[in-house]
């Protein structure tokens, strides 16, 4: 019996706000800023406060609602969700409930087998909870996070494969980055998954027994954790036993979910309208004004890569990920006399693993745009060999310095003197017999070999369009020789 998994995901996001949900506290870094230095009654529960909805905060989710097609409500409703907690002092969450701000959207992923839409069920916007952690024997609160905008992004139980996964949650990864209101720095807890997971016999359209992985912090956990849900819960039914339905935690270190809370101990979060705060008024017109606001997404974009700069689709998919590569590309593109596509090939190879190697984020990109157009434009050009540019690159990326100076500082302009080309090559061909011999016996990977010699003897500045030709010429001669 073959089975298949069946994922829905719970993304929270926080918002990009100044102050929080709430009341007026400044929202700052929660790992930089003191612990429970931006604080007050609001947000710390105390009796008798009285809670004011930001606006930034709703401008911001009902963006996110329309980049993803959803419906927006002119009505929705903030409701108390009870449970108890150290980090949340009030004993309950101010969230949205069975009225939220948006509803019915979709996100389309491609992976490999093919393009589907994600339906989203619901964006809703709630609180964020206060930080808790555990160190020496003791346990420490910090209220700062107490109160920060959080959006809640639930998907239908549609995502089939921890691939499906993945592309979902790094495209809604994007998107939230492009629509600033997120800063998309998952290291520092700003983006959390939930993953709901249930397996089933593959062609059955019934939804069995789900279990529910909490606070997943990063791409890896979030794959990791849902290929193990998959494999442990497919061995539970291949060997005749029922799932149980479970809150479960992920442990990084072992790679293993393991069970927080059985169906027994559920929560009963006794859900009622928020009684000091009224229902949510958006107007027509307001969300009509942030709809023409909203920037050109990932999708969009990539189309409009495909066609403008002639890029295959994956080409275009790879800049367009993220907004700040792609806005980088584009400024190369227009400094530099190259094409798109070669510019493209640039920042897709070379460029990203540097990026990559020195874990450089692409909004912090450190080579300006137009050092880069002149990079390129010298190998287009032929001043540089297309070896020594990426180690002019290199070079860039590890000291600085513009891409020209580095240039004439290592002597590395392109030779194109045929008569020095030509004397290298002789030279080489002399030294080497044996490999002469092989090639004209017919070993024509030779050629490459010999190739190579040329470039170590010229420290890769001969133009190798123009050594290739000479050096085919050149052994051609000895083969008529050779024959004659
Ligand atoms: P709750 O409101 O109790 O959190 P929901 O029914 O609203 O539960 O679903 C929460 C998430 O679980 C959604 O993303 C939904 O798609 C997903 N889900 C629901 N049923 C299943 C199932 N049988 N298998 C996998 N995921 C499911
Ligand atoms: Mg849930
Ligand atoms: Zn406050």
């Amino acid at each position: 019996m073959k089975y298949e998994p069946v994922i829905g995901l719970e993304v929270h996001a926080e918002l990009l706000t100044k102050s929080k949900m709430f009341c007026g506290c400044e929202v700052v870094d929660s790992i930089a800023a003191k612990p429970n230095r931006y604080i007050c009654p609001v947000c710390t529960g105390q009796p008798g406060a009285l809670p004011v909805i930001n606006q930034k905060a709703i401008e911001l989710a009902v963006r996110v609602g329309l980049a993803l097609g959803c419906e927006i409500h002119t009505e929705s409703i903030f409701a108390r969700k009870n449970y108890f907690y150290p980090d949340l002092p009030k004993g309950y969450q101010i969230s949205q409930y069975d009225q939220p701000l948006a509803t019915n959207g979709k996100i389309q992923i491609e992976t490999e087998t093919g393009i589907k839409d994600v339906r989203i069920r619901r964006v809703h916007l709630e609180e964020d909870t206060g930080k808790l952690s555990h160190a020496d024997g003791h346990s420490f609160i910090d209220y700062n996070r107490s109160g920060v905008p959080l959006l809640e992004i639930v998907t239908e139980p549609d995502l089939r494969s921890p691939e499906e996964v993945k592309v979902y949650a790094t495209k809604l990864h994007a998107i939230l980055r492009y629509l600033d209101v997120n800063s998309g720095d998952m290291e520092k807890g700003v983006i959390r998954f939930e993953a709901n997971i249930s397996v089933r016999e593959e062609g059955s359209d019934q939804f069995n027994t789900r279990t529910e992985i909490k606070n997943l912090n990063s791409f890896r956990a979030l794959t990791q954790s849902t290929e193990y849900e998959i494999k442990r819960q497919t061995e539970i039914y291949q060997s005749g036993g029922t799932v149980e339905q479970e809150t479960l935690g992920f442990n990084e270190a072992t790679g293993k979910t393991y069970s927080q809370r059985g169906k027994e101990s559920a929560h009963d979060y006794r859900y009622f309208p928020e009684p000091d705060l009224p229902p949510l008024i958006v107007e027509q017109g307001w969300i009509d004004s942030i709809r023409a606001s909203l920037p050109e997404l990932p999708e969009a974009k990539t189309r409009r890569f495909v066609e403008q700069y002639e890029l295959k689709t994956q080409e275009a998919r790879l800049l367009t990920a993220e907004k700040a590569l792609a806005d980088y590309f584009e400024s190369v593109v227009e400094k530099s006399k190259s094409s798109p596509r070669t510019v493209s090939s640039w920042i897709a190879g070379e460029f990203m693993r540097h990026l990559n190697d020195l874990n450089i984020d692409v909004t912090n990109i450190p080579v300006p745009a137009e050092d880069l157009a002149i990079l390129i434009d010298m190998v287009t050009d032929k001043k540089v060999s297309g070896n020594s540019g990426k180690v002019v690159l290199s070079e860039v990326f590890k000291n600085g310095g513009k891409p020209d100076e580095i240039v004439k500082e290592k002597n590395l302009a392109q030779v194109s003197d045929e008569g020095f080309i030509q004397e290298t090559i002789t030279k080489i061909l002399n030294e080497n017999p044996k490999e002469v011999e092989q090639y004209l016996a017919g070993k024509e990977t030779i050629l490459q070999w010999l190739m190579g010699q040329v470039a170590r003897a010229t420290r890769g500045k001969a133009d190798p369009t123009l050594a290739r030709e000479l050096l085919i010429q050149s052994l051609d001669n000895l083969k008529q020789q050779q024959n004659g």
